[in-house]
């Protein structure tokens, strides 16, 4: 295809738009946090660069040509967190050796909640919710997640409503931070989880929340919340928080159905 002066190739095509799709899944990504404000900044420093080369001022041009020079090693830097976000994102979408593999056909549903442990969970968050006990309960799904474990006390216990109720009983040693629920079993509780940076979540929701939804935002693990203060139960995932959900909803996102999960 020839355009005027240009030559435009098929590949040329291809190459516009897959930068686009680039830029687009980078703008999804960073949406919402204090990353895109860096992004802004970043963006207007190459425009002034643009800009001082244009107008041939040297000594300028030659400074800011050293910061843009070392710019892909400062922006795995800067946005480590959200290059790390995106590189799981990719893997856990497109993870076919998991898929495939034949550990994972023998072991099916290993990692799933089973029925009975559903049913524990849903028993010990409505008790809790009328009982204003708060609780962060963390559902491991494809991302290993013994390294947050590692910051509490490891249980490894069989789950059941009982258990969950002491453990975040007001006065249990074991009440504060979070429960780490993996393989079906109680791995470790007062684990310390990482706050989200998120500026949009409302200033109502305190520390156990913004914790419950900066874990989920570096991992595909999913999060149970009961509010202290309202008694309310939300649900997290993706870093996208739902609040004040009914028990109902709640045993449809455990039995794996999102299809009411807005953010
Ligand atoms: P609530 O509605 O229950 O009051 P909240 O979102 O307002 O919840 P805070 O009142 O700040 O949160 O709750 C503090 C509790 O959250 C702490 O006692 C602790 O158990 C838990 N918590 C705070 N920060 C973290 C963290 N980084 N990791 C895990 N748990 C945390
Ligand atoms: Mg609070």
């Amino acid at each position: 295809m020839t355009l005027a002066f240009i030559t435009l190739s098929f590949f040329d095509v291809l190459d516009i738009l897959l930068v686009a799709f680039l830029l687009y899944q980078i703008y999804l990504l960073i949406r919402g946090t204090v990353a895109i404000n860096i992004f802004v900044g970043l963006f207007l420093f190459y425009l002034m660069w643009l800009f001082v080369k244009a107008l041939n001022m040297e000594l300028l041009s030659s400074i800011l040509g050293q910061f843009i020079g070392v710019g892909v090693i400062a922006l795995i830097i800067v946005f480590q967190q959200e290059v790390r976000k995106f590189l799981l994102h990719v893997g856990s979408r497109y993870n076919f050796s998991h898929k495939f593999s034949f550990e994972k056909w023998l072991t099916v549903d290993e990692k799933s909640i089973k029925d009975k442990e559903i049913k524990a969970i849903i028993e010990s968050c409505e008790s809790m919710s009328k009982s204003k006990t708060g609780a962060l309960i963390v559902i491991t799904k494809r991302t290993d997640l013994l390294s947050f474990a590692e910051t509490g006390q490891i249980i490894k216990a069989r789950i059941s409503s009982s258990l969950l109720e002491s453990i975040f009983f007001k006065n249990s040693p074991l009440h504060d931070g979070a429960l780490i629920l993996d393989n079906n079993r109680i791995l470790a509780a007062r684990c310390i989880l990482p706050v989200s940076d998120n500026p949009n979540i409302p200033g109502s929701l305190g520390l156990r929340h913004r914790s419950g939804i900066g874990i989920s935002q570096i991992t595909d693990a999913h999060v149970i919340i009961v509010s202290e203060e309202t008694g309310n139960i939300s649900y997290v995932m993706r870093g996208k928080i739902k609040v004040r959900i009914s028990t109902e909803e709640l045993r449809r996102f455990l039995n794996a159905d999102y299809s009411s999960f807005i953010s």
